[in-house]
């Protein structure tokens, strides 16, 4: 019986003697090797009883054998379940209680602290340390390298992946074999992946960016990568020359043009850069573009529907938009129940195969955000220009409501970080008796500028309409962020609400 996403990205890689996997310390890992590794742990989890349908929790630092569980699980049937890796005790095992799994692996030294967790809530725990040693690679050791797949269509389970938690608790979006093949195929021939590319892939693999659109596109292309643990800008410049394509979130951009060795020369032979999770500024994709030659391709998606729009590979790149829908992905930006016009704001929403199949025991949840007729809520304000490339605006949650006015964060981000001195700034909604909320500031200094609030304030002011004005400023080092570049407004929000009294 056919195993949708394990008959694609990873049945090929049997017999493949070539090098699937490029480590850091000049190591390979061919297919064939990998797919033994995957059959190994899937038969050595079917030993503890793992059965089509059951969660496989995953807390491990980024190695091949971790590339090789998502395999396992996906053949077994079983529902993957990658968890980031700064996670607490206490974070865990809220993800635990939630999901039920059947098996937790996290890192050898963290497991005498999680054990208790897992246990609590039902789940045997494997260790798999970032070397790729511990109880899983034990139990696997001895186990088949013959594999009796579970039998998947494109609606049955492959992941349980949560949300980021940037705007509330993360939710877990259910992925089917088919949401995760579609948009693969998708984007594999929207960005022209071949067996021929190598991906620089450093991004972590517990989130979508890392673990689906970089993997899937690259297993399913034939193409290699070159497996990093993680982002260090120095040991990314190093492996450029080897590479053709890199994937990365806005940080891994902006800390590459720090870098004195980032040239035309040093990118000649690259094919593409892409870049998602969290906005590009405009700024940096234009000094990307003066220092490489190349034009970033920036894409949009999330963890409910993987990628929904991209820049076109061949067409123009357009600097600060998230480019048109994907092939198969409806979009249409919506406000008070109806369509928006061009240029105007509106919620997006989107539809087609990539979208989730709900959210994992939050049936409430999933009705206020998934429309019966398959249309998915983003939440994000999104508008399009008149050749129908999106720019994303902010997220609806992030909207300020000023003495009932709606002030869009970006459109008086973009005016802030314009002015002489400002690198970046983040705009926000914070308690004030009178307006309800009042829009506030927060800006970070170019590198040895020293910055005045009022000053700025005062800069942008005749470019706005006074009830979009930021009524307070406070300069600060940096912006908080996650580990996908995401701006933190919650922890913003919190500092900032005592402001106004
Ligand atoms: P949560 O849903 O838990 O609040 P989150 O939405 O940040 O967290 P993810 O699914 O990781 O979790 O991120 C998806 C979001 O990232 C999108 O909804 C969008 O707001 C943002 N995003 C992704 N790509 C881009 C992009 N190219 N430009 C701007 N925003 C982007
Ligand atoms: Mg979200």
């Amino acid at each position: 019986m056919a195993n949708l996403v394990f008959d694609r990205l990873f049945a090929p890689l049997r017999g493949r003697q070539g090098a699937v996997l490029l480590l850091a310390d000049g190591r390979e890992v061919s297919g064939d090797a990998l797919y033994r590794m995957i059959a190994r742990q899937a038969n050595a989890l079917a030993g503890l009883g793992v059965v089509k349908g059951d969660r496989i929790a995953v807390q491990v630092a980024k190695s091949p054998e971790a590339l090789a569980l998502y395999g396992a699980a996906v053949a077994l049937g079983a529902v993957f379940l990658p968890l980031n890796t700064a996670y607490t005790a206490a974070e865990v095992g809220y993800f635990l209680d939630d999901a039920q799994p059947r098996v937790f692996v996290c890192d050898g030294g963290r497991a005498l602290g999680l054990a208790g967790v897992a246990g609590l809530h039902g789940a045997e725990v494997l260790t798999l340390d970032a070397d790729g040693s511990g109880t899983l690679r034990d139990l696997a050791e001895g186990a088949a390298e013959a594999v009796t797949l579970a039998g998947c269509g494109a609606g049955d389970l492959a992941a349980l992946l949560y949300t980021s938690g940037t705007t509330g608790r993360s939710k877990g979006a259910m992925l089917s074999h088919g949401n995760l093949l579609s948009n693969a195929e998708v984007l594999v021939h929207e960005w022209r992946f071949t067996q021929r590319d190598v991906l620089l892939h450093a991004l972590p693999v517990f989130h979508t960016h890392g673990l689906f659109v970089a993997t899937n596109v690259a297993l399913l292309s034939g193409a290699r990568m070159i497996w990093l643990a993680g982002f260090d800008a120095g040991q990314v410049m190093a492996h450029l020359p080897a590479a053709t394509v890199l994937m990365g979130v806005p940080t891994f951009y902006t800390r590459l043009l720090d870098d004195a060795g980032l040239s035309r020369g040093a990118a000649a032979h690259m094919r593409l850069f892409v870049s998602g999770s969290a906005p590009l500024l405009a700024e940096t994709h234009m000094e990307w573009e003066a220092r490489t030659g190349h034009r970033i391709l920036e894409r949009y998606g999330m963890t409910e529907t993987n990628m929904n729009t991209s820049n076109p590979y061949d067409g123009e790149r357009r600097a600060g938009t998230v480019g048109l829908p994907l092939p198969g992905v409806e979009l249409r930006i919506m406000a008070d129940g109806a369509e928006v016009s061009v240029g105007e704001v509106g919620v997006i929403e989107v539809r087609g195969p990539n979208v989730f199949q709900g959210y994992w025991r939050m049936p409430e949840k999933t009705a206020e955000e998934l429309r019966p007729d398959g249309w998915f809520i983003t939440g994000d304000l999104g508008m399009r220009d008149g050749e129908g490339y999106v720019s994303i605006v902010g997220r609806a949650k992030d909207l300020v409501i000023t003495g009932g006015y709606n002030v869009y964060p970006k459109e008086v981000e973009l005016l802030l970080d314009a002015v002489p001195g400002v690198l970046e700034s983040a705009v926000i909604g914070v308690p004030h008796r009178d307006f309800g909320e009042a829009v506030f500031a927060v800006l970070v200094a170019q590198k040895g500028v020293a910055l005045e609030a009022g000053a700025v304030l005062a800069a942008v002011a005749g470019d706005l309409a006074r009830f979009k004005q930021p009524k307070a400023a406070a300069v600060v080092d940096s912006l908080p962020r996650n580990t996908m570049g995401k701006v933190q407004k919650n922890i913003l929000r919190e500092t900032y609400r005592g402001w106004f009294g």
